[in-house]
């Protein structure tokens, strides 16, 4: 999938796109809390004499695990941001920023996205939990098993020095 827009020799005046998200956005950019995503990038383009911007509008869900019982949980998307497309050389002073792209003039088209993707990851909550009382009882319980099985393994370690020593004496008392 692609996001790139074609600019060059574009006339002054507004034009809509609409570019599908899905999760092999996330997994190119190595994104391991984003499993699935379904979502619908529509950008504004509004050209002008001397200027352009993209309005970017993004609606959905994504699907990421839930901190507490790890099943997997549905969070909504819905963001909007503005974007100026100016075109310049690239040099040093030149870098991409949030509010604006530098566009190489030698380039046809513009490549959103590297933004699209930046947009949706900076308006996903840090932490995702399914609403108290909502989170799976199965996996729940299997976690707790899970955690209840280190803190035993754990001990045991950490006793075995002791239990060792108390088998010695145990072992003297009988002879
Ligand atoms: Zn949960």
């Amino acid at each position: 999938m692609d996001y790139k827009i074609h600019i060059s020799g574009l006339a002054q005046g507004k034009y809509e796109y609409e570019f599908p998200v899905k999760g092999d956005l996330f997994r190119e950019f190595g994104n391991q809390q984003v499993m699935d995503a379904d979502i619908t990038a529509k950008v504004i383009l509004e050209k002008g004499s001397g200027w352009m911007n993209a309005h970017l509008k993004g609606e959905g869900k994504v699907t990421v695990e839930c901190d507490r019982c790890l099943d997997q949980m549905d969070i909504p998307v819905d963001f909007e941001a503005s974007l100026a497309i100016r075109t310049a050389k690239l040099g040093e002073d030149t870098e991409d920023s949030d509010e604006f792209i530098i566009v190489d003039p030698s380039e046809a088209e513009v490549d959103l996205k590297q933004f699209i993707y930046d947009y949706i990851c900076v308006n996903l909550p840090m932490v995702s939990c399914h609403p108290e009382g909502e989170c799976n009882p199965e996996m729940l319980a299997k976690i707790e098993a899970l955690r209840a099985g280190e803190t035993k393994k754990e001990e045991t370690e950490n006793y075995s020095p002791f239990s060792g020593l108390k088998d010695l004496l145990d072992k003297g008392k009988k002879k």
